[in-house]
C-alpha cells in the first residue's frame, strides 16, 4: 500500500564479487553461473522484516575499473550500503577502503549503515581460508558495519544481507528512545 516503508540500497565492490547473483538470488531466488557484468539494474521486491511489510530498492551496481566515476552516483542519497567482498580474493576485500572513502566524503553527519558481506562462503574450506574471517570483522569493526557471510550458489544468509540492512536503517530513523532512567521513572509516580 501506499504506507509501505522504501528503502533503497546499492550494492558495492569490484567485479566478480557476487553482486548481481547476491541480488538475483534475492529477488528471483535463482543463482546465476554467468551474468553480463556490465549490466547495471535495480530490482524492487517487497518483503516483511520483523512483521512490518517494506520495498527494497536494489542498486545492483556494475563495478569494473572502467566506471570509476560513477560510484559517487551509486552512493548517493541511499539509505544503506551493501560492501561485497569475495571470500576467495583478499585483493576485493581491499577495493572496499575505496567506496568507504567515498563514503565518508559524501555523507559527512549522515549516518549510513553499512553490511560488510563476505560471499562466496561455499566455495571456503579450513583449508583454503584466501581472506582471514579474522580480516573481514576486524574491518566491519572499523567501518561501524555488520559482517555477514553469505553464498549466491546455495543462499545461505542472502535474505538476512538485506533484512539486516533494514534493521539498522530503521535504527537510524527511530526516535531517540526515552530512556526511563530511575530518577524519571519516579518523578512518573
Ligand atoms: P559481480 O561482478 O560482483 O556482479 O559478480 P557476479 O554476480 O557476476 O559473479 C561473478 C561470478 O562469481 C559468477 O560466475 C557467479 O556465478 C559467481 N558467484 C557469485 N557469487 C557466488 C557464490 O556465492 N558462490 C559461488 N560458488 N560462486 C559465486
Ligand atoms: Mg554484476
Amino acid at each position: 500500500g501506499m504506507g509501505d516503508e522504501v528503502y533503497s540500497i546499492s550494492v558495492l565492490g569490484t567485479g566478480g564479487v557476487g553482486k548481481s547473483a547476491l541480488t538475483l538470488r534475492f529477488i528471483r531466488d535463482i543463482f546465476v553461473e554467468e551474468w553480463d557484468p556490465t549490466i547495471e539494474d535495480a530490482y524492487r521486491k517487497t518483503v516483511e522484516v520483523d512483521d512490518k511489510l517494506c520495498t527494497i530498492e536494489i542498486l545492483d551496481t556494475a563495478g569494473q575499473d572502467d566506471f570509476l566515476t560513477l560510484r559517487p552516483q551509486w552512493m548517493l542519497e541511499k539509505d544503506a550500503y551493501v560492501f561485497v567482498y569475495s571470500m576467495t580474493s583478499q585483493n576485493t576485500l581491499k577495493e572496499l577502503e575505496h567506496f568507504y572513502e567515498l563514503h565518508e566524503q559524501m555523507n559527512d553527519n549522515r549516518k549510513v549503515p553499512i553490511i560488510l558481506v563476505a560471499n562466496k562462503k561455499d566455495l571456503i574450506s579450513d583449508s583454503t581460508e584466501f581472506v582471514s574471517k579474522d580480516d573481514g570483522k576486524e574491518m566491519a569493526k572499523m567501518w561501524n558495519a555488520k559482517y555477514i557471510e553469505s553464498s549466491a550458489f546455495n543462499g545461505e544468509n542472502v535474505e538476512n544481507i538485506f533484512k539486516e540492512c533494514i534493521r539498522e536503517v530503521r535504527k537510524v530513523n527511530a526516535p531517540p528512545e526515552k530512556k526511563k532512567s530511575g530518577f524519571f521513572s519516579f518523578c512518573n509516580v
